[in-house]
């Protein structure tokens, strides 16, 4: 999987209550961890034991450097992970209150200086990958080339339009082999009130009536609904009911997942490997933390592989 998109670093304290302008208040704990919507799905996909290499930007600092090692710890290639001393690396500043409310401040640092010519250097090597995966946490045009790159070789590609932003350039759906979005998301760009599996079916349908050749819909706790060109009936997968502890990064173990069993497990419909992939994600909101969450392949049934 070869995955344009970045590093947030997480920094995240905890406190009673979030402070007002100007004022100073204790919290009770304060952690840092690794993200990235990229990032996430690449150490997903890694974990099942999928090859994989990260196609990013981050900053000559410290963060920067502690980013490469959390991939290299992961088994994810840092060939085309750049780094710049023109910008810091992307972060985001999470600050949550005893009532789980947050303030969160992302600052895109170095995402925002990928280019052209990082992803040209990265080409090769998308075109000899089974599957590209990116998102919207760099700038939308690079997310778009990326996306023409691996179209123009034969590369399959899931697109998650995270971040979603309402204007989406239309040229996004007719490049994306598998549109993949969250309940939120596909309001945001079809216009359609989401809330349920009925509601995401028919915004579902006015994504693939943009150019998709699947789309599919993440319910949270109900799963998800695939439409497709060659199947256009709506289908709702559920997922299996568990006890959620933190579903945060749930939809990047989800997109992690589908993007490993795209690459080794070709042979499989649709509907299985997303049947998959929610397992899998379900997995992941049984504990605490983004990629603390995501199962490794020892730790799985076998007969997912
Ligand atoms: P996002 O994290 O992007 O908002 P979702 O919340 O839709 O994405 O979750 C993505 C996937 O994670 C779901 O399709 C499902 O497979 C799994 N999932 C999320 N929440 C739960 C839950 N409470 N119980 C079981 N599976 C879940």
């Amino acid at each position: 999987m070869r995955d344009p998109i970045i590093n947030v670093k997480n920094h995240c304290p905890m406190t009673p209550r979030l402070p007002k302008a100007g004022e100073t208040i204790h919290g009770s704990k304060f952690f840092i961890g690794f993200g990235g919507k990229g990032a996430n799905q690449c150490i997903q996909a890694a974990r099942l034991g999928a090859k994989t290499a990260m196609v990013c930007k981050v900053g000559q600092d410290s963060f920067g450097n502690d980013y490469k090692e959390n991939f290299r710890k992961n088994n994810v290639s840092t060939d085309f992970v750049a780094q710049t001393e023109a910008a810091a690396t992307g972060a985001a500043s999470i600050i949550v209150n005893s009532e789980g409310q947050n303030a969160i401040v992302i600052v895109s640092g170095a995402n925002l200086l990928l280019d052209s010519d990082d992803l040209a250097k990265a080409a090769a090597a998308i075109g000899a990958a089974k599957v590209m995966v990116c998102q919207l946490e760099i700038l939308p045009d690079i997310s778009l080339e990326a996306l023409k790159v691996a179209r123009a070789r034969g590369v399959k590609t899931i697109f998650n339009p995270a971040p979603a932003i309402a204007s989406l350039d239309p040229q996004f759906f007719s490049y994306s082999d598998i549109f993949c979005c969250n309940e939120t998301e596909a309001e945001i760009l079809s216009g359609v009130p989401v809330g349920g599996s009925a509601d995401a079916g028919k915004a579902g349908l006015v994504l693939l009536g943009r150019g998709c050749r699947t789309v599919i819909v993440t319910l949270g706790g109900e799963g998800c609904v695939i439409v497709s060109q060659e199947e256009p009936t709506p289908r709702h997968i559920p997922s299996r009911k568990v006890t959620a502890v933190d579903t945060t990064g749930a939809g990047d173990s989800f997109v992690g997942a589908l993007a490993f069993y795209i690459a080794h497990h070709p042979h499989l419909n649709m509907e299985e490997m997303v049947k998959r992939s929610n397992y899998i994600a379900s997995v992941s909101v049984q504990a605490a933390g983004t990629q603390a969450s995501y199962p490794s392949r020892k730790d799985l049934p076998q007969d997912l592989f």
